[in-house]
């Protein structure tokens, strides 16, 4: 379909009637509106400047949602280039504007972008919570550009939440329509996605050849692939043993005088991996070179996360040249800087939460804010309080109507292990990844909360109690296939879980948490890893 197609007709609602030429230059503005929405994905830089000139021109000819789509392309470009707090502000009022007028390509673009915030600031839970719209209010007057961007950035957030199956699906639709659009770039960026994916979820041969497939494909339109997607092939390289062959693809960037000016996704990491290549190899002297570069780029670009991870490889480098003591350094070095900095993100991302938010508790009489203080601060799910308000009135609702009403108590099996044996941060980082899993089991109807320390509440209203229960199961096997790669590797966490439902006898919210809290007992009882249910 054309670009831009959607009906016009109504456009300046309640205006006075428009000239042939002003139709002409409303649609125009459009049909640019479409192309540049999906510039800052691949560019950034590219789209500032003129989304400024087509705010203006929309202003200039009254049209509202145009002037917003534009602010909205711009808040992209912000977040994107990490100013969050100004640009989650923006997206939010877009977003809550779009829902009040009822504008479904504005609320389908603002969802999309506020998931892109949620998932930047690590909130994966809320950053479902708006992909799932994204893809929901899409509609054939949208743009298949549009479309296949959106359908991208669920696969993306699916990821987040290790649910591989529903990810790749979401990835391949994604590459279908960009295929069919010939955008190139898109499908670059996809299948370097698929690629990762297939490396999240533990087949590297396959990863592999994804990445050759990347690699293939943009030879025969002569792009260059940049730092992220070498880094891609050559991580496949490095874990199929072929050492020298994940050094030699990452040379460009290796040979590259001008690191410091080149746009940073990716080149880090992709020094990282390529030291990591030299030691395997044993030229000892090139990786530690290869990570001083590394880690000077990190401190002159800002980059902390990969900082930590540079550390390590240098713990690693010592230790494979058996100097131990120096390695043993290193990893204290690593393992401080990991904790401060996962402290640090926590904070920092609860204070833009706070910015982007708080201005809605003044205007709107604290409902968006209210509704955070019902969440988690941790995982971003609901929280106790949120139970204690919103059960006993779904309870009353299912008493009334007779809809059916499950729970399920969710408790992590031997947490305790998990902390004492790694650390506290990474029982923080199961938290929240098991959070996402929770999350989206009950995305389509229902919540889930963290009802403190590791235990868990998924909430089925108006759900069938077999379909919420095999929802349960989903989740309980869902839980015990992550793989914890570069968090626990090589270990696994499973959760038990007490299932229930609203009966007659048991109504009150008391009365049902107890008997979750039965068969939860049970489920450990029984040896653990299982979903314990009364119902017959
Ligand atoms: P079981 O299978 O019987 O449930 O064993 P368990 O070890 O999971 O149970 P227990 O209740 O003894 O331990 C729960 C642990 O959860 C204790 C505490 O260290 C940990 N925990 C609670 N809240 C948090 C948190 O916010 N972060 C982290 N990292 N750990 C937490
Ligand atoms: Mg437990
Ligand atoms: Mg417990």
């Amino acid at each position: 379909m054309i670009p831009g197609a959607s009906d016009i007709g109504d456009a300046a609602p309640g205006a006075r009637p428009v000239s042939a030429a002003t139709r002409q230059r409303l649609e125009r503005l459009r049909v640019e509106l479409d192309v540049l929405e999906m510039v800052p994905f691949s560019d950034p830089d590219a789209a500032y400047a003129p989304a400024a000139a087509l705010e203006r021109r929309a202003r200039a000819l009254g049209d509202e949602t145009a002037e917003r789509r534009a602010q909205l392309i711009q808040a992209d470009v912000l977040c994107r280039k990490g100013k969050h707090t100004a640009s989650g502000q923006v997206i939010r009022e877009i977003n809550e504007w779009a829902t009040e007028h009822g504008d479904r390509h504005l609320m389908a673009r603002s969802h999309r972008l506020l998931s892109v915030f949620f998932d930047f600031i690590g909130d994966v839970p809320s950053a479902w919570e708006h992909a799932v719209p994204a893809v929901d209010l899409l509609d054939d007057t949208m743009p298949e550009r549009m479309r296949a961007d959106h359908i991208f950035g669920l696969g993306q957030v699916l990821v987040r939440t290790g649910a591989w199956d529903a990810a790749r699906e979401r990835y391949r639709a994604a590459l279908e329509l960009a295929d069919g659009l010939d955008d190139v770039p898109l499908r670059v960026k996809i299948l370097n996605n698929l690629a990762w994916l297939e490396d999240d979820a533990g087949d590297v041969h396959q990863s592999m050849e994804i990445a050759k497939r990347m690699q293939a494909f943009a030879e025969r339109h002569n792009v260059a692939l940049d730092a992220a997607c070498l880094d891609t092939i050559a991580n496949a390289q490095l874990k199929l043993g072929l050492y020298a062959e994940a050094e030699a693809t990452l040379r460009p960037i290796l040979d590259a005088g001008d690191l410091d000016t080149r746009p940073i996704e990716g080149l880090a990491e992709a020094l990282n991996t390529a030291a990591g290549a030299q030691r395997l190899q044993g030229h000892m002297e090139d990786a530690g070179a290869t990570l001083d570069r590394c880690i000077e780029l990190c401190a002159s670009r800002g980059m902390v996360a990969i900082r930590v991870e540079a550390l390590e490889e240098r713990a690693r480098l010592y230790a494979d040249q058996g100097l131990f003591e120096r390695a043993y350094q290193q990893y204290i070095e690593f393992h401080a800087e990991d904790a401060a900095l996962r402290a640090a993100q926590r904070e920092a991302n609860a204070r833009t939460l706070q910015a982007v938010f708080e201005t809605t508790e003044a205007r709107r009489e604290g409902e968006r804010f209210r509704q955070l203080s019902l969440r988690d601060a941790l995982t971003g799910l609901r929280n106790r309080r949120h139970v204690d308000t919103e059960l006993p009135v779904l309870l009353a609702r299912s008493r009334e109507d007779g809809t059916p009403l499950s729970i399920g108590l969710v408790d992590l099996d031997k947490f305790k292990d998990v902390n004492d044996r790694f650390s506290h941060a990474v029982g923080d980082t199961v938290l929240v990844r098991v959070s996402g899993i929770l999350a989206a089991a009950t995305a389509e109807s229902g919540w889930a909360a963290r009802m403190g320390g590791e235990e868990f509440l998924l909430v089925f209203p108006a759900v069938s109690i077999d379909e919420s229960l095999r929802r349960c199961e989903d989740v309980r096997t869902a839980i015990e296939s992550v793989r914890w790669d570069g968090v626990m590797t090589g270990e696994r966490v499973t959760a038990s879980i007490g299932f229930t439902m609203l009966q007659s006898g048991r109504t009150s919210q008391a009365a049902l948490l107890g008997q979750a809290d039965r068969n939860l007992y049970a489920a450990k009882d029984q040896g653990r890893n299982r979903v314990v249910s009364d119902s017959a």
